[in-house]
């Protein structure tokens, strides 16, 4: 364990929302702190900011009084950067340039001890490019901490070019000493978190400019069949459709304006109108005094079929058998087939989705009665199923097949066609940029799960998702995409050898 020592002295440069943060997390840790900031009075603001937030917790009973009190004692204002000379590591919080960064570090270089460590929260400019600007860049590293700092547990240790390997371990030592889990990660666009999450946004904007379905039912679906704790849209009014627009268009640049970061034009309307999300009151949903809240379309009720047939013991149609039974409906299993039916109500026939549109399989299958139901994250106990129905799939066929999942406790969500369907789109997208990313070598696939659950909240790792649908599910999905969308969902190298070689992704 190479952690600093609780006894150094900490600086944190810039006050704003993160450098607060952040402060106030080495403080509870038990170092002395000094928070500076350019604009004057804005690290004592901080500091009493902080102390106001520690007493709130004390309030509650989830922080010990003596603890905050001793935290309090620690944060200390420095009107001057010469006053952090002293301190074993500075943590820069600042604005994102590139040039105030630079500008402050070499200001710093020539002020602190030789041993003494420097670390940039930033989000998106690259370390290495930081460290390019001063004499001994090993000792520069990424502290990438998430909003808001003291909750969230994740921090990315980014390693530049230059960052030593020893400076990079103390770094993540001392983020788990202060109670953080830190991954490692080289400083490549994003990092970890930023990159592996564009397609959750970038899947759910193209699904709605398909006019798949409306903003209210994509984010039901993601949370009542993928799992997910919010969906994209009223994520995306969280966190801002202008800080997330930005990310995406940085990430897009950044790796050359590879298509499948390509951003959404529904997105930078909704900046353009100044519907920003909560913050404006207005984004994808109306935040405003007396609206409505957002409300998925389902399908009104439906007889249950007369005739059900469950196919093989896949995942899907396993679950379908328990949740018919559990309710007491009968049905007849069948053995599995080749074409990969799960079930027939009727004269419906369904399908999971393989990322080809029901209508395509349709035409394929000469059965005009064709349906796809949708990936969920565990179908015993997910509480909506998206319907996807053949253009030529008759109404009676649509009302057995929402009939059947209705029987089976399902709320359908009827949505268009979209190929891959929503939630194994957006996984299946997950899971390809994940694992190239491992691929790539700028994380390991433990991280890069870990990150993911830690830094985003997602139900299960995009690898560990993987593990469970098989890469050769992901695979064909987005092969099937690819042929019908284009180069966006072509499967990385890594998966295409996940497939041919029959070893499992990473092998982790
Ligand atoms: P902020 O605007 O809330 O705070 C920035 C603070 O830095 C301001 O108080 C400003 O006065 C001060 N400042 C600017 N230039 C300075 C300088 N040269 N010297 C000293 N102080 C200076 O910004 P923030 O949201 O806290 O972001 C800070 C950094 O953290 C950025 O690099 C950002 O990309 C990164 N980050 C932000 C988030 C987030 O969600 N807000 C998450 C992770 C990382």
């Amino acid at each position: 364990m190479t952690a600093l020592s609780s006894r150094i002295p900490v600086a944190v440069v810039g006050a704003g929302t993160m450098g607060a943060g952040i402060a106030q997390v080495a403080a509870l840790a038990g170092h002395p702190v000094l928070l500076h900031d350019t604009r004057p009075g804005a690290a004592a603001q901080a500091i009493a900011g902080i102390g106001r937030g520690l007493e709130a917790l004390v309030g509650k009973g989830r922080l010990d009084a003596a603890l905050a009190g001793r935290a309090q004692a620690a944060l200390r204002p420095a009107d001057t950067l010469e006053a952090l000379a002293g301190c074993g590591l500075v943590i820069e919080a600042i604005v994102e340039r590139l040039d105030a960064k630079t500008g402050l570090f070499q200001a710093l270089e020539t002020l602190v001890a030789p041993d003494c460590l420097l670390a940039t929260n930033t989000s998106s400019i690259p370390v290495t490019a930081i460290g390019a600007a001063l004499r001994r860049p090993e000792r520069l590293g990424g502290l990438h901490f998430f909003n808001p700092a003291p909750r969230m547990p994740l921090v990315e240790i980014v390693s530049g070019l230059d960052t030593g390997p020893a400076v990079a371990r103390t770094l993540a030592d001392t983020a788990a000493a202060w109670g953080k889990t830190p991954v490692m990660t080289r400083s490549t666009p994003g990092f970890i978190v930023n990159r592996v999450a564009r397609p959750f946004y970038g899947e759910g904007l193209r699904l709605l400019q398909e006019q798949a379905l409306d903003p209210a039912t994509l984010d039901h679906v993601m949370r009542a069949c993928g799992g997910f704790r919010m969906g994209p849209c009223e994520l995306t009014d969280l966190i801002g459709q202008d800080v997330n627009a930005a990310v995406s268009h940085t990430v897009w640049t950044a790796f050359h304006h590879a298509p499948r970061f390509e951003p959404s034009m529904l997105q930078q309307e909704l900046v353009a109108a100044g519907r920003l999300g909560r913050k404006s009151g207005r984004g994808f949903h109306d935040y405003r005094e007396g609206a409505s809240a957002p409300a998925p379309r389902l399908a009104a009720p439906q007889p249950c079929p007369r005739s059900i047939t469950l196919y093989g013991d896949g995942p899907l149609a396993a679950a379908l058998g328990r949740r018919l039974q559990a309710a007491g409906h009968a049905f007849e299993q069948a053995a599995p087939r080749d074409d990969g039916r799960c079930a027939q109500a009727d004269g419906a026939f369904l399908y999971q989705t393989d990322g080809r549109t029901a209508t395509q399989r349709a035409h394929e299958l000469n059965q005009p009665a064709t349906l796809l139901l949708d990936l969920a994250l565990d179908p015993d106990t997910a509480a909506c199923m998206p319907l996807a129905a053949a253009l030529q799939c008759p109404d009676a066929a649509r009302a057995a097949a929402t009939g059947l999942l209705q029987a089976a406790g399902f709320e359908v969500a009827p949505i268009g066609d979209a190929p891959g369907m929503v939630v194994m789109r957006t996984v299946a997208m997950l899971v390809n940029e994940a694992a190239d990313t491992v691929a790539q070598g700028v994380c390991s696939a433990a991280d890069v799960d870990q990150a993911m659950l830690l830094g985003v909240n997602y139900p299960i790792g995009p690898l560990a998702w993987c593990r469970r649908i098989g890469a050769g599910t992901v695979g064909t999905v987005l092969t099937h995409l690819q042929r019908s969308c284009g180069e966006r969902y072509r499967p990385c190298v890594a998966l295409q050898s996940a497939i041919h070689s029959g070893r499992p992704l990473h092998d982790a």
